[in-house]
């Protein structure tokens, strides 16, 4: 007998012979270890059994079964084979994403007894009591009802609502409904930052039913939480952020991806370059279980899907218990700059109403989309400008820490005495960054106390809650933050919203900016507001009097969609095509050149004018690499296997080449 085996390395599987005395204890979904190569031992997980034997290539044997009952369940095992499938890359790296870390023997032995110790702690805790359902609004009840009538129709439901709506509070009455019914639910969040907030609101409702799972936990809780799912009494709700939808499940009824529009749902880096909403909708279908989407801003996947009524859809169109929506106010930077009336990132307007909002002792939010101080440094004298020696990008000063950052591979060096190029002493420093925005906070107004919530501040989940936790019991005045500010949070006490450069997120050269601005936009304005305070956003702009900063004013989605739709399809572009963009890495820049060229060619005989660049892509070299990228639209009618398999056979005649040798191929399928 032999045994296909994935191991968590960048193939599909591996060959191995089933020794006699093991073939009544291994499965498919096993865990087993084997050997690899010379003298490397791998933990993998058994795909089939099988009595065809491979040819011309001589056999090793798996040395240990290491599981009673299979550690990955069928479905598991259906939804890694889709996600290399459609994602195009190995089985063995979707295997690393999806088991925690920690699954491999000897690791597990050691962590047995910390979880022993912790769970039975967990198990005095969880006594405590659960608080009733609240009663839910006639609006909400009637949102509740169409979309468990959409459900009885459509797998996927879009739950449309502005912030605030109550969407959350309809989850948990879905969710207490599905319990019932002895059926499992997901939880999906796009962010680790919001699960706080979350885990509390439902903690009250289900106990200990529930569990949290994500990235930064321990290895020890992330196997405690797996094995449990994998065991006869699992927990019947889990809170996720995307990794959530690897855990084994066996009854599920229902998946929640709250924020669907977010872009963090997608992993960029490493593979498999997955989004958690096709994904998890592709699990929910396997398992027989329906998804719902929510959020304030569909992404135009969702909202097109939705039109041509592939996916049921429920609208929200006001606040719980009627609040309004905050009025947003732009102020034209422009022509306050002009004036020279702005006192750093800070218009007259801006001022005021953070003057006015303090001397009530209301809380405010700044938004700022960039962390550190400045952009970048330049020198006075010739217009010398650091950057990192192993990316395309100029280095980020970081003021309290005196250092300049690469924001991508995180390269970091001090501050240079002198210019390196004309010896002159004095930099200027360009671009306005959260810590900067900290220090002319200090300046405008004193005595008011501040929190910083960026990836400098709040680095790992106890930072972050510590940074949340201080905000809601009023510790700070001010939250100033990068994109972390605008998901979710719910304060109470936040009546005014800054946003200090709306521009910053408007000229990127992507086709999804606008839509993109819109949402983040939305988002942070929506946590203005939130419990009978009226809510007041500034917006601050040099383009105050463009389409989209006044479809953000209006609250207009629809006009947004609709005006950008046309380009969409004009230019073959999502949700109109399916895009897959192909990466080329390789030391050498003059050698890439050649290669992607030769590349493009290939793909263009297969596949025509569907086929775009190489071309350098904004950051073009990274970590050392130098990248190029090729944009292929497909239509969405075309044969996902097919388009797969062209393109394996195409980078494999590539790889073969020798001056090829050290080239790096990879696919990022609906890149974000
Ligand atoms: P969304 O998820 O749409 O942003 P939430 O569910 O967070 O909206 O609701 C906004 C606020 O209104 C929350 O503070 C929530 O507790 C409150 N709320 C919503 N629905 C109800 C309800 N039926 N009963 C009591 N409070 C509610
Ligand atoms: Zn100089
Ligand atoms: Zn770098």
């Amino acid at each position: 007998m032999f045994a296909d085996v994935t191991l968590p390395i960048a193939f599909d599987s591996f060959t191995y012979l089933v020794p006699s005395e093991l073939e009544n204890k291994v499965r498919r979904g096993s865990r087993v270890v084997v050997p690899l190569g010379k003298n490397k031992i791998y933990t993998g997980v058994v795909l089939t059994l099988h009595s065809n034997t491979p040819q011309g290539v001589e056999l090793k044997s798996i040395i240990e079964v290491l599981d009673e009952q299979p550690a990955v369940n069928e479905l598991q095992l259906r939804f890694w084979q889709w996600m290399a499938s459609y994602y195009i890359c190995p089985l063995g790296d979707v295997m690393k994403a999806a088991l925690p870390g920690a699954m491999k023997p000897k690791d597990e032995e050691a962590l047995k007894e910390k979880n022993k110790k912790r769970r039975s702690a967990d198990a005095h805790s969880a006594e405590a009591k659960t608080s009733p359902l609240s009663t839910l609004s006639p609006v909400q009840q009637q949102a509740m009802e169409s979309i468990e009538k959409s459900f009885s129709e459509k797998n996927v439901t879009l739950l449309h609502g502005v912030t605030s709506s109550g969407k959350t509070e309809i989850y948990i009455h879905l969710i207490h409904k599905c319990l019932q019914e002895g059926k499992q639910v997901l939880y999906l969040l796009p962010e680790i930052a919001l699960t706080t907030q979350i885990t509390e609101r439902l903690r009250r409702v289900f106990g200990d039913k529930m569990g949290v799972y994500h990235s930064k936990f321990t290895e020890a809780q992330r196997l405690d939480i797996y094995k449990r799912q994998a065991s006869a009494c699992p927990y019947q709700l889990i809170l996720g952020v995307r990794s959530g939808i690897f855990l084994p499940f066996s009854n599920l009824g229902l998946i929640i991806i709250d924020e669907e529009h977010e872009h963090s749902y997608k992993q960029q880096e490493p593979a498999p370059r997955y989004h958690a909403r096709s994904a998890a909708i592709m699990l929910a279908h396997m398992a027989g279980a329906k998804t719902l989407l929510g959020t304030a801003t569909p992404s135009f996947e969702v909202y097109h899907m939705a039109r041509k009524e592939r996916y049921g859809y429920v609208q929200l169109t006001h606040r719980h218990r009627d609040m309004q929506l905050p009025t947003v106010e732009v102020i034209d930077t422009k022509e306050a700059k002009r004036k020279k009336l702005m006192k750093g990132a800070f218009s007259p307007r801006l001022i005021e109403a953070m003057r006015e909002a303090l001397d009530r002792k209301e809380q405010i939010i700044l938004f700022q989309n960039r962390r550190g101080f400045s952009s970048f440094i330049e020198c006075k004298q010739c217009g010398w400008v650091p950057r990192c020696p192993h990316c395309d990008v100029t280095l980020t000063l970081h003021k309290k820490t005196a250092t300049l950052t690469c924001h991508y591979c995180g390269y970091t060096t001090h501050i240079p005495t002198q210019c390196p190029a004309c010896e002159e002493t004095a930099f200027t420093d360009i671009g306005v960054g959260t810590e900067k925005v900290e220090e002319q906070i200090a300046k405008l107004f004193e005595g008011a106390a501040t929190l910083r919530m960026d990836l400098d501040t709040a680095k790992t989940r106890l930072q972050h809650e510590r940074i949340i936790s201080d905000f809601a019991c009023h510790k700070a005045d001010i939250l100033i933050g990068t994109q972390m500010v605008t998901k979710g949070l719910d304060f109470d006490n936040v009546s005014v919203v800054g946003i200090l450069d709306a521009d910053s997120m408007l000229n990127l050269p992507d086709f999804r900016s606008y839509e993109r601005a819109f949402q983040t936009l939305s988002q942070v304005a929506g946590r203005a507001g939130r419990n009978r305070k009226p809510g007041l956003v500034i917006l601050q702009t040099r383009s105050a009097d463009s389409d989209i900063i006044r479809h953000i004013t209006n609250n207009d989605y629809w006009q947004m969609f609709y005006e950008q739709m046309s380009e969409r399809q004009l230019f073959n572009y999502p949700p109109f095509r399916r895009l897959i963009n192909v990466y080329l890495r390789h030391r050498d820049d003059q050698l890439l050149d050649h290669l992607a060229d030769d590349m493009g060619e290939r793909l263009r005989a297969v596949f025509g004018d569907r086929v775009l660049g190489p071309e350098r892509p904004p950051i073009a070299r990274m970590h050392s690499l130098y990248i190029r990228k090729i944009m292929l639209k497909i239509e969405h009618q075309a044969s996902v296997t097919q388009v797969r398999e062209a393109l394996l056979s195409i980078q494999s005649q590539m790889l073969a080449m020798p001056i090829a040798k050290s080239l790096n191929i990879y696919y990022d399928v609906d890149p974000l």
